[in-house]
């Protein structure tokens, strides 16, 4: 069921956008040669309790989980790409690293995400990670009220297919409220003008991601982390955006 939130329902998840970001902003200062993935998953944890938020994560248990999920942040390193399951890895140079964090604050939602490389980047990786920025900002731009959902997918899809890259539909964007996964599934490529009218009042996650090689993902034994099939590596960004009378809100903007 698709929810709409009230302008002053809309005000209220501000604060969790503003958490979700500031979290963000540290962790990408923290992703550095050396550090360890369970140090980044304790500092996300510290910050969500000086806050006094919830994590959307740590008890989350789908069908597709093999157990809770029992971290705070998804931390997806090289040939991973979503759902990583932070573990005992120190980052090395030139490592892709996504992180993917959602919180709850005052009973509302925020989920955002970005990709950095910790010391020497590869052309390749820089241009990876690019490309899934520029599509969350053309997906983004597409978020207006009177649009259709197809509009944002379409938007994301010919950025990443005009980069070269072949776009995996099973993961998307999703809505964001009181849950963190809610309708509608917002594909990462689709038919401009199709689908979903989009109204004042509709919030959701948007979130290319890519792979450098392949579309096909494959499932980690640690029964999380979605790593690529062929090995080549993979970047993600996300905000979290409501569709208002006066544009794309980007509710988890960051400030650097
Ligand atoms: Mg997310």
């Amino acid at each position: 069921m698709i929810e709409l939130r009230t302008p002053a329902e809309i005000e209220a998840m501000r604060p969790a956008g503003a958490f979700v970001a500031s979290v963000l902003e540290r962790l990408r200062d923290e992703i550095k040669v050396g550090v360890n993935l369970l140090e980044l998953d304790s500092l996300a944890h510290r910050m969500i309790k000086e806050r006094g938020a919830e994590s959307c994560y740590i008890d989350y248990h789908p069908s597709f989980g093999a157990m809770p999920f029992g971290k705070v942040l998804c931390t997806s390193v090289n040939d991973a790409v979503l759902h990583g399951l932070p573990h005992d890895y120190v980052i090395q140079d030139g490592d892709v690293v996504s992180i993917d964090f959602a919180a709850s604050v005052d009973g509302w939602v925020a989920d955002s995400a970005l990709t950095v490389v910790a010391g020497t980047p590869l052309d390749a990786d820089l241009k990876l990670i690019a490309t899934t920025e520029r599509a969350l900002e053309a997906g983004i731009s597409q978020a207006v009220a009177g649009n259709k959902l197809g509009d944002i997918s379409a938007a994301i899809g010919d950025v990443c297919e005009a980069a070269g890259y072949s776009v995996n539909l099973d993961f998307g964007g999703h809505g964001v409220g009181r849950t963190m996964h809610g309708d509608p599934h917002v594909p990462n490529n689709g038919r401009a003008g199709r689908g979903l009218k989009l109204k004042p009042g509709l919030v959701i996650a948007i979130e290319p991601w890519l792979l450098a090689t392949t579309d096909q993902l494959y499932t980690d034994e640690d029964g999380w982390t979605l790593r690529s099939a062929d090995g080549s590596r993979g970047a993600h960004s996300e905000h979290t955006v409501a569709i208002t009378e006066n544009g794309p809100l980007v509710l988890t903007q960051r400030s650097r």
